[in-house]
């Protein structure tokens, strides 16, 4: 089941629920003060970012140095 991370309209305070798809823009209470919440985007965000940083040390390919990544320039030879 996804986890999704909500925003109280009224207190502000951020929490995070687990629940099917299906419910993911129902409206949920927020833990605080029981009002409304709406469904912040931010959490899928933050996970492909992380995603990412573990495998962009590579860029380049491997070949080339730190200033061309492409082998061709002087740096390189
Ligand atoms: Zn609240």
């Amino acid at each position: 089941m996804p986890l999704y991370e909500y925003i109280c309209t009224s207190c502000e305070s951020k929490f995070e629920l687990l629940r099917p798809m299906s419910r993911a823009d129902d409206a949920a209470s927020c833990p605080q003060c029981h009002n409304g919440s709406r469904r912040v985007l931010s959490l899928f965000a933050s996970f492909s970012r992380s995603a990412d940083g573990s495998s962009m040390p590579i860029a380049g390919g491997g070949s080339g140095c730190s200033t061309c990544a492409g082998g061709s320039c002087a740096t390189c030879q």
